[in-house]
C-alpha cells in the first residue's frame, strides 16, 4: 500500500487551502503587458508563497492548473 503524497506546507505549516497562502503568479514579459492593459492570460508560473513567514513552498508551471489561475 503507497501512502499519499504529503501534502506541501511551509515552514509554520499551512497547505496551499489556507487563507494566508497567496498564489503569486508570474507571467512573461508580453503576458505582463497583457495583463497590464487588461487582457487575461494565463502566468507562466505560480508561486504559492506564506503570507506569514514569507516562504515559498510551492511553484506550478504546469499548463493546465495555471489556466485555472488566469486572473480576469
Ligand atoms: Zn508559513
Amino acid at each position: 500500500m503507497a501512502d499519499k503524497p504529503e501534502e506541501k506546507k511551509c515552514r509554520c505549516g499551512h497547505t496551499r487551502e489556507h487563507p494566508w497562502i497567496v498564489p503569486k503568479p508570474d507571467y512573461s514579459f508580453w503576458g505582463w503587458v497583457l495583463v497590464g492593459i487588461g487582457i487575461s492570460h494565463p502566468p507562466t508560473e505560480i508561486r504559492f508563497e506564506c503570507d506569514r513567514c514569507g516562504d515559498v513552498f510551492e511553484t506550478i508551471s504546469d499548463g493546465d492548473t495555471l489556466k485555472q489561475h488566469t486572473y480576469h
